[in-house]
C-alpha cells in the first residue's frame, strides 16, 4: 500500500449548505426484506395487518442479516416477489400509508459490553449506511475483540454530489460523537478517528470543537477519490495495511461509517430502529438539489417528483455516486437502507461511468442484454434513455489505469486475463483486492471497461470457489 494517488474529482457538493428536509409521506411504500449483505428476511406481517412506524416486519435467523422495520404506519396489502441485487428471489412488504402516523412504543436501549452493543445494533436493524450495507452488529461481534485497539470512523464521503454524510456531522455531530464513545466503551477502543475529506472544513472544525476527550482524533484527509475506501480510510488514519483475505479487524481496527455511528446513538438512547434515511438528490439534470429524510420504500419516482426532476427527460438516473452507483432502470424502485444519493444526470456528464452499471451483482442493472459479458463492453442497457459512454479503443499502455489504483493492481492486465479467461492469472494479479471503485475506467484514454471486467472476473472466481 502506498498514499493515494487516486483521482481529483469536481466534487460537485452544490446541496452542501441545504439542511434536510422531510419528504410528504409517500401514498405507499415497498420495503424489500433484503436492504443488505448476507440472507433476506422472512416477512412477519401478512396482507390486512396493521402496522406502526417502527414495527420489526421481517426478520431472519441467519447471523448474516439484519431486521427489517416499516417505516411508516399503516395496512399491509401485499406481500411480493421480486429479484434482489443478490439475483435471488426475495420478498417485500407493501404498505399503504395511514392518515395519523402511530409510532412503535419505543424504549432506550442502553449498553455496557460487546454482546449488549451487538444486540442493540442488529436491533435497531443498521447495516452499513456509507452505502456497502455490510451488517453492523456482524462487525461488532469480532471474536478477538480484545486485540481490537481502534474505531475508525468513515466521514469521507469523496464520491461527487453527494452530502448525505456531510449533512449528518453538521446536523447531528454529538450524536456522532457519542456514538463513538459507547462504541469505544463497549469494545474497550483505546483510540478512534473520524476521517474526513478536507473539501468539509466545516464539519472538521465543528467535531474537533465538539470531541471533550483526548483519544478521538477528527483526521483531515486530502480530496482524492476513493479516499473513503475502507482499507484507503485505514491506511490515512492509522498507517496500518490490510492485507489481501484479512479483515479491518484482524489489524486491530473496526470501521464504521459516520452516519452509522450516529444512528446506532440514536437508537441505544430511543430504542428507535432505522425507519427513514437522507438522500441527496442533484446530478446536473437536477436544477434544485435537495437533502431529504426519506421512509425506507419510498419509491424513487415519488422523490424525484418531490425534488421537481422531470425523470423521463434524464439520460441516467444512479442510485448512488456517479463512481460506483448503480444505475436504475425502474423508478418505482424503493429507497433502502444503504442509499444515501440519487443522481439524475444528463450526456453532459460523459466522464462518469458509473462502475456498477454492468455489474453482474446486480440482476437488475444488466436488464435489456441476455449476457452481462455484452453489457462489459458498453454500457446501452442500463441507462435511462441514451448512451452516456464514448466508445472503447485498443489499450495504448500508458499506464494510468495502474497508477491511480488505490490498491496498487494492474488493471489493463487483469482486463487482458479476464478475457483469456486465464483463472491463475487473475489469481497472481490479485484480482479479488480490486475493491470497484472505478478509478481505472474513469482515468483510461481507452474508455475501457476495466473496473467492470474486474467484477466480472471475481464473479467467475467466485462461481468456481477459487
Ligand atoms: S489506462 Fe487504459 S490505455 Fe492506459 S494502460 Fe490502462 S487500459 Fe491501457
Ligand atoms: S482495479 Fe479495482 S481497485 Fe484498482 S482502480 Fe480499478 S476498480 Fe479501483
Amino acid at each position: 500500500m502506498r498514499n493515494l494517488n487516486g483521482i481529483r474529482l469536481s466534487h460537485h457538493k452544490k446541496s452542501k449548505d441545504l439542511a434536510t428536509v422531510e419528504l410528504p409521506l409517500p401514498k405507499t411504500v415497498t420495503i424489500p426484506m433484503l436492504q443488505h449483505m448476507g440472507a433476506g428476511c422472512k416477512p412477519l406481517v401478512e396482507a390486512g395487518d396493521v402496522v406502526k412506524v417502527g414495527q420489526l416486519i421481517g426478520d431472519s435467523d441467519e447471523v448474516f442479516s439484519v431486521p427489517v422495520h416499516s417505516s411508516v404506519a399503516g395496512t399491509v396489502t401485499a406481500i411480493q416477489d421480486y429479484v434482489a441485487s443478490s439475483g435471488k428471489t426475495e420478498k417485500r412488504v407493501v404498505i399503504e400509508v395511514a392518515e395519523i402516523q402511530e409510532t412503535i412504543d419505543a424504549k432506550p436501549h442502553p449498553v455496557s459490553d460487546q454482546k449488549s452493543l451487538v444486540e442493540a445494533a442488529r436491533l435497531s436493524g443498521l447495516s452499513g449506511l456509507g452505502g456497502a450495507g455490510f451488517p453492523t452488529h456482524v462487525k461488532l461481534n469480532y471474536k478477538d475483540i480484545d486485540k481490537v485497539d481502534t474505531l475508525v470512523i468513515n466521514g469521507a464521503e469523496c464520491e461527487p454530489y453527494i452530502t448525505s454524510d456531510y449533512r449528518e456531522m453538521l446536523e447531528a455531530p454529538d450524536d456522532i460523537i457519542g456514538g463513538v464513545k459507547e462504541v469505544m466503551r463497549c469494545l474497550k477502543i483505546a483510540n478512534a478517528y473520524i476521517g474526513i475529506e478536507d473539501n468539509k472544513p466545516d464539519a472538521i472544525k465543528l467535531l474537533r470543537e465538539k470531541i471533550d476527550v483526548d483519544n478521538i482524533h477528527v483526521v483531515s484527509l486530502k480530496s482524492v477519490y476513493p479516499q473513503g475506501a475502507e482499507k484507503v480510510m485505514i491506511y490515512h488514519s492509522t498507517g496500518r495495511v490490510i492485507e489481501e483475505g484479512e479483515i479491518p479487524a484482524d489489524k486491530g481496527v473496526i470501521v464504521l461509517n459516520i452516519s452509522t455511528v450516529s444512528h446506532l446513538y440514536r437508537f441505544i438512547k430511543t430504542g428507535m430502529p432505522l425507519t427513514h434515511k437522507r438522500l441527496t438528490v442533484d446530478g446536473n439534470f437536477v436544477d434544485k438539489p435537495i437533502n431529504v429524510r426519506v421512509p425506507i420504500g419510498t419509491s424513487i419516482d415519488y422523490v424525484l417528483d418531490f425534488a421537481g426532476v422531470d425523470n423521463n427527460k434524464a439520460d441516467k438516473i444512479l442510485m448512488g455516486g456517479p463512481m460506483m452507483g448503480i444505475a436504475i432502470y425502474d423508478v418505482e424502485t424503493p429507497v433502502i437502507k444503504n442509499n444515501n444519493a440519487i443522481l439524475v444526470l444528463q450526456e453532459k456528464d460523459r466522464k462518469y461511468k458509473a462502475s456498477r452499471t454492468v455489474s453482474t451483482l446486480s440482476p437488475s442493472v444488466t436488464e435489456g442484454t441476455d449476457n452481462p459479458e455484452d453489457a462489459a463492453k458498453g454500457p446501452a442497457s442500463t441507462v435511462v434513455g441514451k448512451e452516456l459512454v464514448p466508445p472503447t479503443t485498443a489499450c495504448i499502455r500508458c499506464g494510468k489505469c495502474v497508477y491511480v489504483c488505490p490498491v496498487d493492481l494492474m488493471p489493463a492486465a487483469l482486463e487482458k486475463a479476464y478475457d483469456k479467461k486465464n483463472v491463475d492469472s487473475l489469481k497472481n494479479l490479485k484480482v479479488n483486492l480490486c475493491i470497484n471503485c472505478g478509478c481505472c475506467s474513469y482515468i483510461c484514454p481507452a474508455h475501457r471497461n476495466l473496473a467492470q471486467k474486474n467484477q466480472l472476473a471475481k464473479e467467475m472466481l467466485r462461481k468456481m470457489k477459487k
